[in-house]
Parts: C-alpha cells; sequence; structure tokens
C-alpha cells in the first residue's frame, strides 16, 4: 500500500479563498470588517517571523490587522491594561498574545484577561474547558487545523481508534478531546508511556505531536492507517522534517500528511476563520465549530 498524501497548502488555500468571499459578504452586507490584534512581547525572531506571517495572511483574505509591539520588559500591569482596552475595541473581533512571554509575566493571568468571544487562538480556560463538553467557542487553531484535514479528507472519525502522541496542552490534549468528542476512541501517549507501538498499533487515525524526528516508524503503524504528522523538527543539516518516518510510513498507510506542506498550512488559517467566526457572531451569524 502505498498511501495518498494530504495536500495541507492546497488544503489551506482553498479554504482561505472561501473565508475571503464570507468576509466580503460581511463587509457588504453588515459593514463589518473582521480585526485581529496580535500582541508580541519582545524580540524573539520566531516570533516575530510568526506574527508577521498572521499579519500578511490576515492581509491576503481581508482581516484588518493590528500588530501591538511591546518591550521586553514591560510590566504584567502594562499588558494587561492593553488586553483590556482590546477587549473594549468593537473593531477588534481576535486578541492573540503571542507566546512564549518573558518570564517575569504569567501566562495564564495574560490568557485568562482575553475575552472569551475575542479568544480566537482558543487558550482561555472557558474554550479549553469546553473542548471536553462540545462547548468550546474558538478551538485552538493547530488542533482544528487536524480536525478541518480529517473533515476534508473524509476520514470518518465516529468509532475508529484514534492514538495521539505527544500530550501538551496546545496540541496533543486538545486534538485528543477533540476527536474523543466526535464519537472516536482515544488514547493519549506521552514521553512516559511504555511500549509506544503497542498503542500506536491499534491506531485507524495516528496523530504525532511529540517534536521528535523519526519518531514513528513502519513498525509501528497499522497496514492503511491515515497518519496525520504535527510535528515540526529542524535537522542539523537544515532540513525541517516531522516526527514521522514520512519515507517508511508512506509505503504503510492510506493516508499522510507530509512535513512541510501538511497541518502547518492549516494552523494560521484556523485563525482566520476563528476570527472570521468571531466578526460574523457579533452580528449574529453563529456557526458552531462544527462537532465540537
Ligand atoms: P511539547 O514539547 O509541548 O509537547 C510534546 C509532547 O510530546 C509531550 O506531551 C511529551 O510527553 C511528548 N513526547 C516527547 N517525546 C516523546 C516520545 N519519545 N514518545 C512519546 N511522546 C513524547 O510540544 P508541542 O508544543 O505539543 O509541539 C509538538 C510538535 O508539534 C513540535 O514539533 C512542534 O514544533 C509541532 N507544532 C506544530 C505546529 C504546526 O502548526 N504544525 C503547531 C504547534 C506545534
Amino acid at each position: 500500500m502505498t498511501a495518498r498524501i494530504i495536500d495541507g497548502k492546497a488544503v489551506a488555500k482553498k479554504l482561505r479563498a472561501e473565508y475571503k468571499n464570507r468576509i466580503a459578504q460581511l463587509v457588504a452586507a453588515k459593514g463589518v470588517t473582521p480585526g485581529l490584534a496580535v500582541i508580541l512581547v519582545g524580540h524573539n525572531p520566531a516570533s516575530q517571523l510568526y506574527v508577521s506571517n498572521k499579519v500578511r495572511a490576515c492581509a491576503d483574505v481581508g482581516i484588518r490587522s493590528e500588530r501591538i509591539e511591546m518591550a521586553a520588559d514591560v510590566s504584567e500591569q502594562v499588558l494587561l491594561a492593553e488586553i483590556d482596552r482590546l477587549n473594549a475595541d468593537p473593531t477588534v473581533h481576535g486578541i492573540l498574545v503571542q507566546l512564549p512571554l518573558p518570564a517575569h509575566i504569567e501566562v495564564r493571568q495574560v490568557l485568562e484577561r482575553i475575552s472569551v468571544a475575542k479568544d480566537v487562538d482558543g487558550f482561555h480556560l472557558y474554550n479549553v474547558g469546553g473542548l471536553l463538553t462540545g462547548s468550546t467557542v474558538f478551538p485552538p487553531c493547530t488542533p482544528y487545523g487536524v480536525q478541518k484535514l480529517l473533515e476534508h479528507e473524509n476520514v470518518q472519525i465516529a468509532g475508529r481508534n484514534v492514538c495521539v502522541v505527544g500530550a501538551s496542552n496546545i496540541v496533543g490534549k486538545p486534538v485528543a478531546m477533540m476527536l474523543m468528542q466526535q464519537d472516536a476512541t482515544v488514547s493519549i501517549c506521552h514521553k512516559l508511556t511504555r511500549d509506544l507501538a503497542m498503542f500506536t498499533l491499534l491506531a485507524d487515525i495516528l496523530v504525532v505531536a511529540a517534536g521528535v524526528p523519526n519518531l514513528i516508524v513502519p513498525q509501528m503503524v497499522r497496514t492503511g492507517a491515515v497518519v496525520i504528522d504535527v510535528g515540526i523538527n529542524r535537522l542539523p543539516d537544515g532540513r525541517l522534517v516531522g516526527d514521522v518516518d514520512f519515507e517508511g510510513v508512506r509505503k504503510k498507510a492510506s493516508l499522510i500528511s507530509p512535513v512541510p506542506g501538511g497541518v502547518g498550512p492549516m494552523t494560521v488559517t484556523m485563525l482566520l476563520f476563528n476570527t472570521l467566526r468571531s466578526a460574523e457572531r457579533t452580528v449574529g451569524i453563529e456557526e458552531a465549530a462544527p462537532g465540537l
């Protein structure tokens, strides 16, 4: 068996075109332009790059974005006051604080300060908790991207065995909750899991988000499985790879996402979608995050 390769770039492009149309309709019918505020604290080069990508992606689909830069030694109070200002600004529909934050700032305080209605990153405890009950307003972007890829590829989720490798708050746990909410049987593995292969081999759908190159090799994959690789690792020779031995596993899986070009392009796409949905909610258009 040779797996079909999921073209995350193409899916992201198609979705962004749809969102662009929906945004144009919202502007024309209701006079509302979705707005995203991105707060960047300090000068972390990776964070600056991520923020620039988000700002550019917003411009491409017609979302107004505001980039707010703060010095690395900004006080928590000043940062919280800025979030309060953005919470109260009706032209801002989404607020995102780029992580990581400097050590003197308590991340939870900051994330909890963002209005639930503008929490387009999905990190507020209300949205996190909502994943358990199916009532989240904004699912977190990377797990939501995984979900959209599976949806786009018509992968059946209900009744299937899912194994999620990686149990972080931003990827592993939420993706597991989202798939469990859709009636999959889910196991969550992490770095202390004994005999990882025992779990991965049971999986009809294997989602890997560990940050370890070549963690998943063909002997750990069930024939015909769907394999989603969330990992992004930079090798010493400069190559970007995921957590899955792509060349080996693609001979055994039925569907596989590559790195780069799989889940990566979906993350920012879902941020755009959450911001669009947030703006639509302000004029009474409510589309629940499907199945979540
Ligand atoms: P993290 O370091 O916070 O969590 C890693 C998780 O993997 C932990 O639960 C850990 O226990 C588990 N793990 C580590 N080694 C393992 C092993 N040998 N066996 C089993 N489990 C193991 O990382 P994260 O933020 O969740 O990110 C995971 C990966 O996904 C990283 O490579 C990251 O770069 C990537 N990522 C990609 C996107 C995207 O947009 N595509 C977004 C976020 C993260």
